[in-house]
């Protein structure tokens, strides 16, 4: 007679579920509707990592939730700290790959990093995460894993979505976190302290900036359509210009900021005549530039831009008057600067 193993039954995180959807696992598991924001508490307040300790559930409910659930808390694979205080945490993400969190503490700020997608499909020339292709979405579950998972969680007061992925390329399970983020019955966190940062596909963008109240940050990288074409494709479908059209519709004079990524390479974009056309491009607009030191990256003929040149774009903006910063580099040394994510390969388990 040969013995079969069965299958070990594959839980479904409530980590990530928004109030509506425990109030469907609430009703399908006979619970009152007033269980879900009891469970939400749990989850997000609480902070639980399993569904015994959510108390005030009878033990019948927590032992019917636990037949088909978990709580879906993971921590992180591995970290790696740098030595100005940036700490990488990488997570069990998405196929073969795994996906990594930066911890960015500055003064009186806290901020995390977080991942949307395993790789990306974008594809941009001067991006590790780019090079490595795309591997998946990650879900609603494992971006507030990054947020609730990591020691420093607690004292947490911003998140950026500047880590792998383009996260209006997943745009429902960003809006999930992003509501889990900012509700009451969730983390309760003010809109302002979010920012999401995109390469502007103009649909998502759009139900992003309807949807939400979080900052926006828009990667741009040079004001020429074929050179940016040629370091990001998107321009040819989503040509800068008529995102900067769709931006013009939305009022960024109060409550919610906009930013736009500038990264400088020696020669190719740190010219004074792209100062120039940046300023023309957001004339009017309401927002600010971050120029951005490149950090380089194997294989790649792209070298980091001079300070004084720079300094000199940053100068020359603000004169036209747009306010431009130059912003401070953080986590070289471990690979976590900007553009420099790449997750690591997950071996096949045994
Ligand atoms: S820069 Fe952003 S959008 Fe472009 S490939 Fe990298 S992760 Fe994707």
């Amino acid at each position: 007679m040969t013995s079969t193993t069965e299958p070990p039954i594959q839980l479904t995180p409530l980590l990530g579920m928004t109030l509506a959807r425990l109030q469907q696992v609430a009703a399908e598991a006979g619970l009152p509707r007033f269980a879900a924001s009891q469970i939400a508490k749990w989850l997000y307040d609480k902070r639980v990592t399993s569904i015994d300790e959510m108390t005030n559930l009878s033990k019948a409910a927590r032992a019917s939730l636990a037949a088909t659930y978990c709580v879906g808390r993971r921590a992180p694979l591995a970290e790696a700290r740098s030595t100005d205080g940036t700490v990488k945490y990488l997570f069990e993400g998405v196929g073969s790959r795994n996906v990594e969190a930066v911890y960015i503490p500055d003064h009186d700020r806290a901020t995390l990093c977080v991942s949307s997608q395993a790789g990306c499909r974008m594809n941009c020339s001067f991006c590790m995460t780019g090079r490595q292709g795309f591997h998946g979405n990650l879900s609603a579950a494992d971006i507030i894993n990054q947020v609730l998972s990591i020691p420093e969680s607690l004292s947490l007061t911003n998140i950026v979505f500047m880590g792998m992925g383009e996260p209006t390329d997943n745009l429902p399970a960003v809006l999930s976190a992003i509501e889990i983020l900012t509700s009451p019955w969730g983390l309760a966190w003010s809109p302002k302290r979010i920012t999401v940062s995109s390469i502007g596909k103009l649909q998502p963008l759009r139900e992003l900036l309807d949807l939400t109240r979080v900052h926006i940050a828009i990667s741009v990288h040079s004001p020429f359509s074929e050179e940016r074409a040629g370091l990001m494709p998107v321009e040819r479908p989503y040509p800068l210009t008529e995102v900067i059209r769709l931006l013009r519709s939305y009022d960024f004079s109060h409550q919610r900021r906009l930013s736009f990524e500038y990264i400088m390479w020696r020669g190719l974009n740190d010219d004074l005549r792209h100062a120039d056309a940046l300023a023309r491009l957001m004339k009017g607009l309401d927002c600010r530039v971050n120029l951005i030191r490149f950090h380089a990256i194997p294989d790649s003929p792209l070298r980091p831009s001079p300070t004084d040149r720079m300094e000199a774009f940053r100068d020359r903006l603000n004169s036209l008057g747009i306010i431009a910063t130059i912003r401070a580099s953080r986590g070289e040394d471990i690979m976590a600067a900007c553009g420099m994510l790449a997750g690591a390969r997950r071996e096949p388990s045994a």
